[in-house]
């Protein structure tokens, strides 16, 4: 819509309505001068007429109706007074509803426009513009304008924020898509041309990396489920016992294989928890893949559990290659690897940490990593409410 349309619209309504309010006061005047008139001037006479009765003189017989005797011309003059008094009233009244106009439509449109102006940069893809803002006020002191302003830069920022994750989401998935299919078209290239061998290792490296490539594809689409919130949680009392023991069969042979230590230490007395036994059993595998992961043969990794207040705690703790203390903010963030080229070798996407914590907290718990340094292993551990 054209904003000097809309000012001058604006500026319209308000003028109007207060021309309304000014129209309406002098009609409400001018009818009650002609009908209180006579009334008032009566009763002013009826009560000279009891002072002077009272003096022992009748000077004007009967109480009242004395302007209905003396005619309607009688209050003429009065009349024309009040009409000359109101036509004196009637310009100053208007010169300043016109001034009181012009000043609300300017502090409410200013403000408007600025939003407007803003709101349409915004659309535009500048998701940095904000409208100025009343910094020393308190919001719960910010008159309507001012709390629109708040809540428009509030949404701006959201915006902004949104838009930088779409951004650096998008960067992430190029990137990572672009190694695996790098290194396909490479050894495609080298097959064809005759530099490669096509002998089953060539053929098994395309092939890993084609997996790869599946799992981050796989990986991202259940991220993009659990950041949405779009998955349905069959909360119910979970055996912590039964989870351990059905990963334990799931991951033990990998241990054993590895060589690396599976131990698992839960009290008998442990109470149940309330979780979805497929996502917290999730949670777990991805914990304890990655404690296999970074832990070098010869190691150990343990599982254990504890009551905590009203939550359970389990701690998954290894002996593996640790976590340097400026790591352990981010092992969170998607896509965030610690040691890059390690691994990615391994086939981590860098998003198994960020689905668990989502899945965790989607259940009332929360996760977190401790660690304390490189080659000193590390310990994540989850809460979920205890039965
Ligand atoms: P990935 O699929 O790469 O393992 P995760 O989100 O599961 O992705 O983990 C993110 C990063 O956190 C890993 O790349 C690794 O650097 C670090 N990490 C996770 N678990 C451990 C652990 N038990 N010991 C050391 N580092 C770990």
């Amino acid at each position: 819509m054209n904003l000097s349309f809309f000012r001058r619209r604006l500026f319209w309504k308000i003028f109007l309505s207060y021309l309304a309010v000014i129209i309406i006061s002098l009609l409400v005047v001018g009818l009650a001068n002609r009908m209180m008139l006579p009334n008032a001037f009566d009763r002013y006479a009826g009560e000279m007429q009891s002072m002077m009765a009272g003096q022992g003189q009748g000077m004007m017989g009967g109480q009242g109706m004395l302007g209905a005797r003396l005619g309607p011309r009688f209050f003429d003059p009065f009349r024309s007074a009040a009409t000359e008094a109101m036509l004196v009233a009637a310009p100053i009244a208007l010169v300043s509803a016109m001034l009181a106009s012009l000043y609300l439509s300017r502090r409410v449109v200013s403000p408007v426009r600025r939003m407007t102006t803003a709101a349409r940069r915004i659309s535009e893809g500048h998701y940095s513009e904000r409208v100025p803002q009343s910094k020393n006020t308190p919001p719960n002191q910010l008159d309507e304008l001012g709390q629109l302003a708040l809540d428009f830069n509030q949404m701006a920022a959201s915006l902004e924020q949104t838009e930088a994750m779409r951004r650096q989401l998008i960067g992430d998935v190029s990137h990572e898509l672009r190694t695996p299919l790098a290194t396909i078209q490479g050894s495609m290239e080298g097959l064809m041309d005759g530099v490669l061998p096509a002998t089953p290792e060539t053929y098994q490296q395309i092939y890993q990396e084609a997996a790869r490539l599946q799992r981050l594809v796989a990986d991202l689409q259940e991220l993009s489920r659990v950041e949405a919130g779009a998955f349905a949680l069959d909360l119910q009392p979970v055996s912590l016992a039964a989870v351990v023991e059905h990963l334990s069969a799931r991951l033990g042979r990998q241990f054993e294989e590895k060589g690396v230590q599976l131990k698992v230490d839960l009290p008998a007395d442990l109470p149940r928890v309330l979780a979805d036994e497929d996502r917290l059993h999730q949670v777990m595998l991805n914990l304890a893949g990655n404690a296999l992961q970074y832990t070098p043969p010869g190691g150990q990794v343990q599982i254990s559990a504890r009551p905590s207040g009203r939550e359970v705690r389990v701690a998954v703790q290894d002996s593996g290659i640790g976590i340097a203390a400026e790591h352990l903010p981010h092992l969170f963030t998607r896509f965030y690897r610690v040691d890059k080229s390690r691994s990615r070798a391994g086939g981590g996407s860098g998003i198994g940490l960020t689905i668990a914590r989502h899945l965790v907290e989607a259940q009332g718990g929360s996760l977190w990593a401790e660690s304390p340094g490189e080659g000193q292993g590390s310990t994540f551990t989850f809460t979920l409410p205890a039965v």
